[in-house]
């Protein structure tokens, strides 16, 4: 079964500004509240309502935005701000996520869902720490959190068989990248046998052949790519 927990339900303790969410992203190594903006990609498990839409979403440049399908609107930022009431933080340490009393969130990827009623001045507040161990999120100001739950990613077999998550893909690319400097063959942990030509050497070979005759398309007549997506190559050689 896929990893999914009930954060719970959007309150009204923070009226001043509406009903919201206040999210908080903690790096979980320094304890550090870290800017949202910056950190997106832990948001793109968050999803809302009953019909469970993503909270955040790629652009058509691959930044992850607030998706226009939530509803959700930032009303106040991470940073300096006037207080908005009194006692209230004039160093906003997360993002105010406004929607609808009531509106369901929900999260969908592996990690551990901890509930803490009544913790300060984020009332109601869920902490949600992402399977990796890196960050915790936090949502404070629900008028309802869901049941304590943690679903590990080497225990949830199914993980592994669905498509690779944001993460997966950044290093994977990141893998290959790297074993392009290093002029080595990129092997991913399914693909352990040695080729007989790797993807590198046979791109090589083309680049050659393409500084010194000309040749335009330096990928034509390479079938084997060691298993590296062809989109990678033409990004790095073409
Ligand atoms: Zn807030």
């Amino acid at each position: 079964m896929a990893a999914k927990f009930d954060l719970g339900d959007v309150g009204q303790s923070g009226t001043a500004t509406g009903p919201h969410a206040h999210l908080y992203v903690k790096d979980k190594a320094t304890g550090q509240y870290l800017d949202p903006r910056t950190i997106r990609s832990p948001l793109l498990g968050l999803r809302v309502g009953q019909q469970e839409i993503p909270a955040f979403v790629k652009d058509a440049s691959g930044k992850i935005v607030v998706n226009p399908q939530s509803g959700i609107t930032i009303t106040s930022g991470f940073g300096k701000r006037v207080a908005p009431t009194a006692g209230a933080s004039s160093f906003h340490q997360g993002e105010d996520l406004a929607l609808p009393a009531a509106t369901k969130l929900s999260y969908q990827s592996t990690g551990t869902y901890t509930p803490k009623p009544g913790s300060g001045g984020f009332g109601n507040l869920g902490t949600f720490v992402t399977g990796d161990n890196k960050y915790e999120l936090g949502f404070g100001h629900m008028s309802r959190l869901g049941q304590p739950a943690s679903i590990a990613s080497t225990t949830d077999s199914t993980t592994s068989s669905q498509s690779p998550t944001y993460e997966q893909s950044q290093q994977r690319t990141n893998d290959i990248l790297e074993a392009f400097m290093k002029g080595t063959q990129y092997q991913s942990a399914t693909q352990p046998q040695a080729r007989t030509k790797t993807a590198s050497e046979a791109l090589k070979d083309q680049l050659l052949a393409g500084l010194m005759g000309g040749g335009t398309d330096m990928l034509q007549g390479v079938t084997d790519t060691g298993g590296l997506p062809q989109e990678y190559i033409k990004a790095i050689w073409g």
